[in-house]
């Protein structure tokens, strides 16, 4: 029998639903473990506190204020049991880095004190020689330094002061996911404000908003811990598919077990603490699988905050005996999980410009951010695919699942018809009745709440829903600062083009403002035809129409990852002053050697478990079998016993076919890893990963999976998919 996995069903299926206490109204303990505008003001000097300020308006802090802010931001932390400190930074691995730092000193006579300086806030060098830099820093000199983003709030956790901060080469590239994000939204507020003052001249900055929609599974600790599989790669490797999976949408919205709500209520109180606007929980699709939505936020703090969570989220369910699964594909046959981001633009005169509205000057405003963004996607979808590419969403984008690895664009009926008609605007000056006619009968008519809504197609990867676009292709173990980096610097580029272009048509062609809007969104209409999808993006059809588009359909990471360092993304990304050609070099070489590792140990892994677990075990239960047989040779006469053994002899046969092909298929296996090992050039390593590694992978689970129905319950090491998946 095999003890050590039922002895993890065991102990799953006797777990005490562990106690979580109400910490109160949330809206009053919202923020508690935030050094927030609150608690700045009671703990910073009217000085101190202005300095805070400007610098989040990117006015530098002086020295000697910094003191002061260091001073107050200690006295907080230590009034609330803190007794260390951490730079808190994201650095290109896609998680998130600290090194922890007590506060606590002895001075030069010996006396103890807790300390914290100005400059230990501002900036501080991390032994940084073994996070990822793509070349960019000499990894034998290990120099990198961290300094302090104030447009972020330092925050408590455990007894922890987190600072959150940038991380930079000394060379001054940025080693880090937070520095381009940073970029690319000062790029959007500069251009959005540009053309937003069209419109309305009050404006003076635009925010870019984000909020996205974490899934996740969650398995029981012990059985998690009985698969060495998801311990090493965050997903099963092999494992049948169970009888009862996600056929009856009996998950989806359904109640949610005691054990895994109270885990959702502990981790809600943690984020309201932290000040991580937490909404919206429940079951999703797959079995095990839970989605957890916050109220959107300025897309900075917005990417903290979802980094911050997913630490959170492994920390909490530690106390409740779960493992989080964030990877895209943890389970074969049943959905994976994303991260959908919804983006939208705001103004400081709370203004959403994706949100249609009901007078005609406002909706020509909507209508412009709204087609700006089919063009920026338009232009930018290979380079868009490749912010979202990583080994883990390689098992939905293109591979039978959502959403497909083409990039499109659903806007709904309604707008279909807007634009429809927009595409018909005259060129050139346009006659005192069709302006009438626009504005009365075209953009006077969207109506606030656009009632097809998108959000019946659940296949697009870039859906418009209503007042927000909704990128759905992002992988749920992704930091959104990747795609959200993307998103805001194509778009801050289109729209910088478009007000170029709208200028000179008003200054060399004599057009008023309106007419020379409406004759740029006609063109960028017609142009952008071939990105706009309403059907299935499922369906096969629908492969062959993108590709007679010509659109790109990227299935694997190595080609999709490839748009981040061509011409044209370079161009764009230096125009706006996101990213240098070194920094986007450095971060594709990341990414690939990334894809290259995660690869790598999956076929190790997956190695390991075919030759340590499912052989010996179908030899075990073989074994038993060819006693059986014996025992009927013996007491069967030889006609009898080709009728009694026949299926005993059967399933010895297909014991040793697949037991014969697992073995052959992982040396194959092992030597198709050692020769891409030696392969240099990381961009064939990784190319020879994904198409002559790889591969194995499914051709080994099949023969594994095959063995799993055959060998006997009892015997069978790996916990199974039904006991992973149903048990809570
Ligand atoms: P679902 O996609 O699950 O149907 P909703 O469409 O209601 O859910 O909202 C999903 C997410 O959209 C929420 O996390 C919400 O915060 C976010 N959201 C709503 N408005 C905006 C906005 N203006 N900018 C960015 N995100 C937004
Ligand atoms: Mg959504």
């Amino acid at each position: 029998m095999s003890t050590f996995r039922f002895r993890a069903i065991e102990k799953a299926t006797s777990r005490e639903v562990v106690k979580v206490e109400e910490l109160g109204r949330k809206s009053l303990i919202f923020g508690d473990h935030v050094f927030n505008d609150k608690s700045m003001r009671q703990f910073l000097t009217p000085e101190a506190y202005q300095a805070v300020k400007n610098a989040q308006l990117g006015i530098k802090i002086d020295r000697k204020l910094a003191e002061y802010i260091a001073l107050g931001m200690k006295e907080w932390a230590l009034s609330k049991g803190v007794s260390h400190y951490t730079h808190w930074f994201q650095p290109l691995t896609g998680t998130t880095a600290e090194k922890h730092d007590a506060f606590f000193e002895t001075q030069f006579d010996g006396d103890p004190v807790e300390k914290f300086n100005g400059s230990q806030l501002v900036q501080q060098e991390p032994d940084a020689s073994s996070f990822p830099n793509g070349g960019i820093r000499n990894t034998f000199e290990a120099r990198g330094y961290t300094a302090w983003d104030p447009t972020s709030p330092a925050f408590i956790f455990g007894t922890t002061l987190c600072i959150p901060t940038v991380f930079i080469s000394y060379t001054g590239e940025a080693l880090d996911n937070k520095t381009p994000l940073l970029k690319a939204l000062n790029a959007i507020d500069a251009a959005a404000t540009e053309v937003v003052k069209y419109f309305d001249k009050n404006v003076k900055k635009v925010t870019a908003t984000l909020g996205w929609e974490q899934e996740y599974f969650l398995v029981d600790s012990a059985l998690a811990a009985s698969r060495p599989d998801i311990l090493s790669t965050g997903r099963t490797l092999l494992g049948h598919t169970a009888a009862k999976g996600q056929q009856l949408d009996d998950h989806y919205f359904g109640s949610i077990p005691t054990r895994v709500l109270n885990y959702m209520r502990d981790l809600e109180n943690h984020c309201i603490l932290l000040g991580i606007p937490v909404k919206t929980r429940h079951n999703e699709v797959a079995p095990n699988q839970f989605e957890l939505a916050p109220i959107f936020e300025e897309t900075n703090l917005a990417v903290d905050h979802n980094s911050l969570l997913m630490d959170v989220m492994k920390k909490v369910a530690e106390r409740h005996h779960f493992k989080v699964l964030f990877h895209e594909k943890p389970f074969k046959g049943v959905n994976g999980s994303g991260k959908h981001n919804n983006w939208s633009l705001a103004t400081d005169t709370g203004v959403n410009l994706l949100s249609p509205s009901k007078t005609p000057k406002s909706n020509m405003q909507f209508l412009t951010f709204f087609i700006n963004t089919i063009k920026a996607v338009h232009d930018n979808e290979e380079l868009l695919r490749s912010s979202i590419a990583s080994a883990g969403n390689e098992h939905r984008l293109g591979a039978n699942e959502a959403p497909p690895a083409i990039i499109s664009v659903f806007i709904g009926q309604q707008l279909t018809k807007v634009l429809e008609e927009l595409k018909g605007v005259t060129d050139g000056k346009l006659s005192p009745e069709e302006k009438t006619d626009l504005k009365l009968n075209v953009v006077g008519k969207i109506p606030d709440v656009l009632l097809d809504n998108t959000d019946r197609n659940r296949t697009s990867p870039f859906a418009f829903t209503g007042n927000k676009w909704e990128f759905r292709a992002v992988g749920s173990t992704a930091n959104c600062a990747g795609p959200m980096t993307v998103l805001n610097t194509i778009m801050a580029k289109q729209l910088r083009d478009f007000k170029n272009e709208v200028d000179e048509l008003i200054e060399k062609k004599g057009m008023k403002k309106d007419e020379a809007i409406f004759n740029v969104l006609r063109e960028y209409i017609k142009m952008t035809e071939n990105i706009l999808f309403e059907g299935d993006g499922y369906s096969k059809e629908w492969e062959m129409e993108a590709e007679r588009r010509g659109l790109s359909n990227h299935k694997h990471t190595p080609d999709a990852l490839k748009a981040k360092v061509s011409k044209k993304s370079m161009a764009i990304f230096e125009e706006m002053e996101v990213m240098n050609k070194i920094e986007m070099e450095a971060r594709y070489e990341i990414e690939l050697e990334e894809y290259v590792k995660r690869i790598q140990i999956e076929g190790r892994v997956l190695g390991d478990i075919a030759k340590n677990h499912v052989i010996p075990t179908a030899i075990r239960y073989q074994n038993l079998v060819i006693d059986n047989v014996k025992g009927l040779k013996e007491i069967f006469s030889d006609n009898e016993f080709e009728a009694v053994a026949n299926e005993q002899l059967q399933i010895i046969k297909k014991i040793s076919h697949h037991i014969a092909n697992i073995n052959m298929k992982v040396v194959e296996m092992t030597n198709e890893r050692k020769a891409a090992n030696l392969i240099e050039d990381v961009e064939m390593q990784a190319q020879a990963y994904c198409h002559k590694v790889k591969p194995y992978f499914d051709e080994i689970r099949y023969h594994s999976d095959k063995l799993e129905i055959i060998v006997d319950n009892e015997l069978w090491t790996l916990t199974k998919y039904r006991e992973l998946l149903f048990t809570n």
